[in-house]
């Protein structure tokens, strides 16, 4: 019966969108489609993002008949950061569906920027008949060696039978271990054709979650000792640590034993930024001269500036807990390394270190070091902030924007100068609440992570806000998703810091004068956008209007209006100086290991 009406909407939206003869479904059997999404909804597959054509048009509505949430977006790559954000804040794989060939090929970038970030993803793509394999078929190309390098798994299943068989392992595999992305293929002939109903083990297993890894207790010894014999050490919370749950182990650890702790970007808000032991003021100081490092879920890659010299001591030594034993000595080689998930290792050792009655004194010269550092580089920001003048500089935006949003929501940020300083002053107190360009460094991923997690928001977590935080030049990459945004009601709050360039532009008369001095293609500059654009203006294509501001006050007035919005995006376009500018630094931001 329930098949039966799946197979009369398919036929429906076959005819009228399609032109196709209905025959190909009006065999007595199940066809691939409704094979392929009554396995994702076994799997607890609960999201799909993605642009439907022919062949996955029937494989869409075969997900919504099931229950599966279908979003359709603008471009794939942006479907595909969507999917593994709501596989990130979910744990559960969401679904990125594609059409055959370039739409295949579009989600490559997200493929692998889910892959680098160690985030759970399913891509599924329309591929050609396979009778018209090899002879030039519409779309046709080798789909699955294309997507093999940026998967754990990629296969096309061999038949309508095999389906629900690959699609749990597609599931398992993207979650298993360190999480990563599966791929599965689909022709059209395999999604339209039919198998007798009865032939089809629908009921194939769902394994349900995996057991957690726990540590061996003699490295969780091992470790306990050595930390406690620490003069300076530091803990360093990485996404791992945010993925795999483990807040409240992490938050007691801290809490219990006084120990510093830097958050990764995207490990913010495991334990509160506002937690007094939060030492990120103090970044640089703290991973130069802590001599014990605790590494929890985050690897020692160029955002932890390889764990080596002269960004930390020679001689510290590095605890690194990981999921993927992989990962271990990678950069340098670890005192400790523990092959666990996160929570059990961290419950462990706070139980080991409370036996010891460890915990660091806040008075001894460890700390009183940080919080001079904190104190001094607290003070360069707060002047920075506090300084008004138009136009604004980034402090004084970021200031204003953390002063006036609800605390407790989703940021997602990317850009340059827009991401970088964005994160020192917008804080995460609750663990996943960020979603930045990650460890692939990718812009355009913000509208894409905007769309999931205000999708995610509504189901599990209604009042919460999604502030999406964009560069301008990072908005251009997938700002069509707004009307993405429109269609589904999702009232994201889109704030464009535009500084009219990539890094940084020009004002008018200047970029005016440089393009009118010679050939338009030699004197414009590559990193100059158009000046002051316009951008909250697209609000208007859907009837609504969005917010320019060039003032603290314009700001406050702005967001204060986007809150009342529940049912609609708002984009709050923040025009501040084109040369504005970040904190010197001590250290070039990718500090060559060489130096
Ligand atoms: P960050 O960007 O925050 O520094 P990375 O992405 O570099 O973090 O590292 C995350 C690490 O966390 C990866 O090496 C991954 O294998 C590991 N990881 C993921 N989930 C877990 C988990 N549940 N327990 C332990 N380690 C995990
Ligand atoms: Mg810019």
């Amino acid at each position: 019966m329930f098949f039966s009406r799946l197979r009369f909407v398919n036929q429906i939206t076959t005819r009228r969108f399609l032109h196709v003869s209905p025959k190909l479904n009006q065999g007595m059997g199940i066809d691939g489609n409704n094979i392929l999404a009554e396995s994702l909804k076994k799997q607890g597959v609960e999201y799909v993002f993605g642009i439907v054509g022919i062949p996955v048009i029937e494989t869409s509505l075969a997900f919504q008949s099931v229950g599966i949430k279908y979003v359709g977006m603008r471009n794939e790559q942006a479907a595909c950061y969507a999917a593994q954000a709501v596989g990130y804040l979910t744990g559960k794989p969401g679904v990125c569906l594609a059409v055959s060939g370039p739409g295949l090929l579009h989600c490559i970038g997200g493929m692998a920027n889910a892959q680098v970030n160690c985030w759970p993803l399913l891509v599924i793509a329309g591929s050609c008949p396979e009778d018209h394999e090899g002879i030039g078929g519409f779309q046709e190309w080798l789909q699955v060696e294309s997507s093999r390098q940026y998967c754990k798994y990629a296969v096309r299943p061999p038949s309508q039978k095999l389906i629900p068989l690959h699609v749990e392992r597609a599931v398992r595999t993207a979650c298993a271990g360190r999480p990563g992305v599966a791929y599965l293929d689909m022709p059209a002939t395999l999604l339209m054709g039919e198998v007798d109903e009865e032939k089809v083990s629908l009921d194939y297993y769902n394994a349900g979650p995996l057991t957690l890894a726990h540590p061996d207790p003699a490295l969780v010894e091992k470790a306990a000792d050595l930390l406690s014999k620490a003069e300076r050490p530091l803990v360093i919370v990485g996404k791992g640590a945010a993925y795999g749950r483990a807040e409240e182990a992490l938050r007691k650890l801290v809490d219990d034993t006084k120990i510093p702790f830097l958050p990764t970007p995207m490990g913010k808000g495991v334990v509160p930024d506002e937690s007094p032991q939060c030492v990120s003021a103090a970044r640089t100081q703290a991973l130069l001269k802590a001599d014990v490092v605790l590494l929890l879920g985050a690897r020692l890659n160029w955002m932890l500036h390889f764990g080596q010299s002269p960004r930390y001591a020679p001689d510290c030594k590095i605890i690194q807990v990981d999921i993927s034993p992989e990962e271990f000595h990678n950069s340098v080689r670890s005192e400790v390394a523990v092959h666990s998930d996160i929570k059990p290792f961290v419950e462990a050792l706070t139980q080991r270190l409370s036996n010891k009655k460890f915990s660091l004194q806040r008075d001894g010269a460890w700390w009183q070091g940080l919080k001079e550092k904190q104190k001094k580089n607290t003070e360069f920001v707060e002047a920075q902030a506090n300084d008004k003048s138009v136009p604004l500089n980034y402090f004084a935006v970021f200031k204003t924007v953390q002063a006036n949003i609800p605390k407790d929501s989703i940021i997602v940020s990317e850009g340059a100068n827009t991401m970088d300083i964005g994160r020192g002053l917008l804080l995460n107190n609750l663990p996943r609440h960020r979603l930045d360009a990650g460890t692939f460094g990718t812009m355009g991923v913000g509208p894409g992570f905007a769309v999931a997690a205000a999708m995610y928001c509504r189901d599990y977590e209604p009042n919460k806000r999604v502030i999406c935080v964009e560069g301008d030049s990072a908005f251009g990459f997938s700002g069509m998703e707004v009307e993405t945004m429109f269609r589904y009601k999702l009232p994201v709050i889109i704030i464009i810091v535009n500084n009219s360039g990539i890094y940084g532009g020009f004002d008018k008369e200047m970029l005016r004068d440089m393009q009118s001095a010679g050939d338009v293609g030699q004197c414009t500059p590559p990193t100059a956008l158009s000046s002051e654009v316009r951008y909250e203006k697209m609000m208007e294509m859907f009837g609504s209007s969005g917010y320019l501001c060039r003032t603290v006050e314009d700001i406050e007035k702005a967001i204060k209006e986007s809150i009342k919005l529940t049912d609609r995006p708002s984009i709050i376009n923040i025009l501040i100086s084109p040369q504005a500018n970040r904190k010197p630094q001590t250290f070039n931001w990718l500090t060559e290991s060489k130096l």
